[in-house]
């Protein structure tokens, strides 16, 4: 299990990604990575199969927070009181 972060740049939210193994003919196959939240794909090849998941919104926070992503929209939103934040 690791943490990907979406590469649609409308999105760029960060889920889990879970490896599988695959059938075990060790051949690799294109596989779709795709983001729970609005859906882009992404293929990798892979003799693994991946699952994703959508992070809990603490999860989610305490991960932006850590990457400064999440932080610079605090600040942005302090500066112009009439952003909402999201
Ligand atoms: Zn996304």
């Amino acid at each position: 299990m690791w943490i990907e972060r979406c590469n649609n740049q409308r999105c760029r939210r960060p889920y889990q990604v879970n490896e599988f193994n695959g059938d075990g003919s060790g051949q690799l196959q294109p596989v779709d990575i795709l983001c729970p939240h609005c859906g882009r794909s992404e293929v990798r090849w892979s003799e693994s199969v991946f699952l994703t998941h959508a992070l809990s919104c603490d999860e989610e926070q305490e991960i932006n927070q850590r990457q400064g992503y999440f932080g610079t929209l605090k600040r942005r939103a302090w500066r112009y009181p009439g952003v909402a934040l999201r």
